[in-house]
């Protein structure tokens, strides 16, 4: 099989029409098998739309439909006769006498099908198929059975075509229950197929024709026995939906990216810390959840912490060398990729948030510690899994003291903790500035006294601001002579002054290199996560 994947419907459309018009150009007089369906519209209307410019002729054309509604009569506007008046045969140059579709009024099914069958061998055989495929796998009204028909018969329609269809009709009943259809042999006896595939709803019966073996449960795998089946299906359909995970040490958050490389659907789930096994299985009770729900083709997840060799180790996470991403392989049956969460969200800001088009960006996220996330030519850059740990670079020999056993650490200096601590030493030392009236009033240290007292212009708050905003310039600095970045975006809560960081700091760094807030603040990990 022959697989074309187009960016989207459009170029979809586009190829389809390309390839029949090439077939009718080579053989003016070609037998087309054509299908209906919400898939093939735009095929024909770019096919009406070159015979109308004179690029294509289909005055010597012969065409068999796949299928029909049974019973129903030509008049219906749901009817497959009135569907291929509309959107192909009214506007283009095919003879009426060389047009044929199965009569949803016939008196006797049986008879009708099998002079379909006669006719369709009389004139040749069918040249170019083309065929849309249902959700549940089937072609033309060829439905999941034990044992598929092979000739032009009358089928009943299974509850899940009925469902898929009832979007054209009233109502679900209205939906007629059978239907008359080429068999699959009549399909397979054609010379060439074209096989059409559009959107994530389709990604799952995609990947099942494309990885699966021939099933009768699933028809459009028969297609695997033909030598010449072209399968054009767009990205969407292709790919599916990707599910980003970003686990935190309070909560885990979901979220889906389509093809679009949107976010389309959100949740999130506190963190089950009591063991490894706990934490995995909450993460992929609700992957399998969203899966049912939505064409899931793969699965990344961002976790804190060191992977090494796949394995994770995190200390505010019950991780010890926990293989995290083939355990929930195991438990989801999706492929899994797992990866440092600041580095998810430098990705994630690469892609779609402050740092978009940014060749080289580094991360900061600035919060109890600093991490960091590293993107270099575009792509994340993990080392040996390790990268980013932009933390733990010494910025004062011999300094304070840091988690990791060494000393002087940049997050000893610049992180929002060590914010707080300044902040919480010059407000005892100056209980009478209000810096330290606000202190006392609020009892507790926090991102909101700090920043009331900068912007109310304390001395006190403005001097331990100037001071972090020199130990936080002193690492940027360094990080830019080693990489050279075109841009730092810097995340974190305290990313939402803005400016008010970004300001002082561009101030301070040496390079005249944009230094942004993150726009997509928590979503930044899940969309990096989904991308991975
Ligand atoms: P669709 O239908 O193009 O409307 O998705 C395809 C089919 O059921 O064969």
């Amino acid at each position: 099989m022959r697989i074309i994947v187009c960016e989207n419907y459009e170029e979809l459309s586009k190829k389809a029409a390309k390839m029949i018009a090439s077939q009718v150009m080579l053989k003016p007089d070609s037998v087309l098998g054509l299908a209906t369906g919400s898939t093939p519209e735009g095929m024909y209307a770019e096919l009406a739309e070159m015979n109308k410019n004179g690029e294509v002729d289909f005055s010597d054309v012969t065409t068999f439909n796949l299928d029909e509604y049974y019973p129903i009569s030509e008049e219906n506007d749901q009817s497959y006769h009135y569907f291929m008046n509309k959107h192909f045969f009214s506007k283009v140059n095919v003879k009426p006498e060389n047009v044929h579709i199965l009569s949803g009024t016939a008196q006797n099914p049986e008879i009708e099908c099998a002079a379909y069958d006669a006719l369709i061998r009389e004139s040749g055989g069918i040249d170019l198929q083309i065929l849309g495929i249902g959700k549940n796998g089937h072609i033309g009204f060829n439905e999941p059975e034990a044992n598929l028909n092979a000739k032009t018969h009358l089928t009943a329609l299974t509850p899940s075509t009925i469902k898929a269809n009832s979007r054209f009709f009233e109502s679900e009943a209205d939906v007629p229950k059978h239907a008359l259809t080429m068999g699959i042999r009549s399909i397979l006896l054609s010379h060439k197929i074209i096989l059409l595939a559009s959107g994530a709803g389709k990604h799952k019966v995609v990947k099942e024709l494309l990885h699966g073996g021939i099933n009768t449960a699933v028809p459009a795998t028969m297609l695997k026995v033909h030598r010449d089946v072209t399968l054009i299906c767009d990205k969407a359909a292709y790919s599916g939906m990707k599910i980003g995970v970003d686990i935190g040490g309070t909560d885990i958050k979901f979220g889906v990216l389509n093809d679009q490389g949107e976010l389309v659907y959100k949740d999130k789930i506190p963190t089950e810390k009591s063991s490894a096994m706990a934490l995995v299985n909450s993460v992929a009770e609700s992957c399998l959840k969203i899966a049912d729900k939505l064409p899931i083709s793969a699965i990344g997840v961002g976790t804190p912490g060191l992977i090494t060799n796949d394995k994770v180790s995190a200390t505010n996470l019950p991780f010890k060398n926990f293989p995290l991403a083939s355990e929930l392989e195991k438990l989801i049956g999706i492929p899994v990729s797992v990866c440092n969460d600041a580095t998810c969200a430098a990705l994630g800001e690469n892609i779609a948030g402050s740092g978009k088009g940014a060749k080289n960006l580094i991360l900061i996220t600035l919060g109890t510690g600093i991490g960091g996330g590293i993107i270099i030519n575009g792509a994340v850059y993990e080392g040996n899994g390790n990268a980013g740990e932009i933390g733990h670079m010494c910025v004062c020999h011999g300094g304070k003291p840091c988690s990791c056993g060494r000393k002087g650490c940049w997050e000893q200096y610049a992180s929002v903790s060590a914010l707080m601590d300044m902040a919480k030493k010059a407000a005892t030392a100056s209980p009478d500035s209000l810096l330290g009236r606000l202190y006392t009033e609020k009892s507790t240290m926090s991102g909101e006294v700090f920043f009331e007292a900068y912007e109310q212009k304390c001395p006190k708050a403005s001097a331990v601001f100037d001071e972090y905003i020199t130990w936080l310039a002193e690492g940027i600095n360094t990080l830019i002579s080693i990489f050279a970045p075109d841009m730092i975006v810097i995340s974190g809560g305290i990313s939402a002054v803005g400016t008010v960081l970004t300001k002082p700091l561009s101030d301070k760094v040496s390079a005249q290199i944009p230094i942004k807030t993150s726009i997509l603040q928590n979503d930044a990990g899940i969309i990096g996560a989904a991308s991975l």
